[in-house]
């Protein structure tokens, strides 16, 4: 029997990319509402890393399965690294996309190309049996638009301008996006740990 690798979200954009980011890893994958877990997580950590370590330890208390969690967030040069960590809550509880691009283009206002520049930053925690077994992470650079541009994605990706693409994040397929993105980056690093993990789980 295939093990089973559980993914540590309830964001839809994140389980979208990640169905097809891991699709060559060898587990079966199977997601928080399929396997009936309610119990939601706290964020409480200052850091990406903290983050996904408590949201992937939250869920690997027994053998069932392997767990993976991603914390994920935009870094934006000008706002000293903010929203960062804050990304999801950056305006307020409750708030939708639009609401958070909204505030993050008013806090940019005025702002020349030069000085938008930012970075998504994604954090990948995979842990098992009460320990983290690895941290994986990806960045991708952009520049945030003065607009929002394009229907694809989720969150802040509207408004996060690839100057070599002349694209938004929000502008790519599906797949392009997985090419370059953060999560793309730490999902491949992911996937060969999960390939080392599933070679000790066989001797
Ligand atoms: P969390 O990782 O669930 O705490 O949420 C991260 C937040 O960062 C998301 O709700 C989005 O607002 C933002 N974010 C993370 N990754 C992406 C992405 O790939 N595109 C756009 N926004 C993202």
């Amino acid at each position: 029997m295939i093990p089973k690798l559980l993914l540590a979200t309830r964001n839809q954009g994140k389980v979208r990319e990640y169905s097809l980011l891991l699709r060559d890893a060898p587990f079966a994958l199977t997601f928080l509402t399929a396997e009936g877990i309610e119990e939601e997580v706290v964020e409480s950590g200052e850091t990406l890393e903290s983050n996904a370590e408590l949201k992937a330890l939250r869920y690997a208390s027994d053998d069932k399965y392997l767990v993976l969690a991603d914390d994920s967030g935009l870094e934006v040069d000008a706002l000293g690294g903010l929203p960062g960590p804050m990304s999801a809550r950056f305006a307020g509880e409750g708030a939708s996309d639009a609401d958070r691009i909204g505030k993050l283009l008013r806090e940019l206002e005025g702002l020349p190309r030069e000085k938008r520049t930012a970075r998504f930053r994604c954090v990948i925690a995979i842990a098992r049996m009460n320990k983290v077994v690895q941290l994986c992470q990806g960045e991708c650079r952009g520049v945030i638009g003065f607009a929002p541009r394009g229907q694809q994605g989720f969150g802040y990706d509207p408004v996060f301008y690839i100057p070599d693409l002349d694209k938004t994040m929000a502008e790519l397929s599906m797949e392009e996006k997985n090419r370059l993105s953060h999560r793309g980056e730490a999902a491949r690093r992911a996937v060969e740990v999960l390939r080392e993990i599933r070679q000790e789980m066989a001797k």
